[in-house]
């Protein structure tokens, strides 16, 4: 009977550590996509800046050919100056080389405008390389740090898969069974210590002669509750059994 019982203690508490190395195995993939997706936003975010800048850059050569255009046009007039007689037409070309020269200063301004923008733009781009340049490296570093705690991981895994079969060799198959039905119905936890009179699974108090039954250990009781193995978890040998691990 107590040889059961510890056995099966023993499975329990294997179960659970292996739960757990599973559980952190599978938040590894996870915990590495986001540091992925962390560097993928920093990323865009920088492409975004840059494709803003390449759009400036080339609004500033076009502006500055419409400035060129409106010199020659300037020009052009200015000639046509020199060879006018009348004072009406004398009058009508300066007003068009005046409307010019308006319409040139507005394009010139606009040329300011943009390169303040490029030069505010080139800082920024400058330091969000070097700030990539961290992230990356950081990004690296993280990651195999988490490749490394898998790696540690799986031979937890395997270390802890040979730990079960061996229990289970110690244990009697139909019993096994039993257990294996009831952790997986009952929340990953099969057999539950009973302290005081309460199922320390359910925390429902067991009939007292059924506790008496339990404490004189002479057959494997189940918790009249929750329907889990039960055992007296006053009783020493248990106690040492359930801390083992
Ligand atoms: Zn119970």
């Amino acid at each position: 009977m107590d040889e059961k019982i510890t056995g099966l203690i023993d499975l329990q508490e294997c179960d659970k550590l292996i739960m757990e190395v599973r559980t952190k195995k599978e938040q590894g993939p996870v915990r590495i996509r986001g540091l992925e997706e962390g560097l993928d936003l920093f990323e865009r975010e920088l492409e975004e800046k840059t494709g803003e800048l390449v759009k400036y850059k080339q609004e500033r050569r076009q502006v500055e050919k419409d400035v060129e255009d409106f010199d020659n046009r300037i020009e052009r007039s200015k000639i046509k100056l020199a060879n006018i007689k009348s004072n009406k037409e004398y009058q009508a070309a300066t007003k068009e080389i005046d409307g010019l020269g308006v319409e040139k200063a507005l394009l010139e301004d606009r040329i300011i405008e943009i390169m303040e923008k490029i030069e505010k733009l080139e800082e920024i781009n400058v330091a969000s390389r070097l700030e990539e340049g961290r992230l990356k490296e950081k990004y690296e570093k993280d990651r195999d740090e988490i490749l490394k705690e898998l790696e540690a991981l799986d031979r937890d895994f395997k270390r802890l898969e040979k730990e079960r079969a061996r229990v289970c060799q110690t244990i009697d198959k139909r019993l096994i069974k039993k257990y294996d039905s009831l952790r997986e119905h009952r929340g990953g936890l099969a057999i539950s210590p009973v302290i005081k009179g309460v199922c320390q699974a359910c925390n429902i108090g067991i009939p007292p002669q059924q506790f008496n039954e339990l404490i004189r250990g002479n057959e494997l009781m189940s918790c009249p509750n929750c329907t889990r193995l039960i055992y007296w978890g006053e009783d020493e040998r248990f106690q040492k059994a359930a801390k083992k691990e």
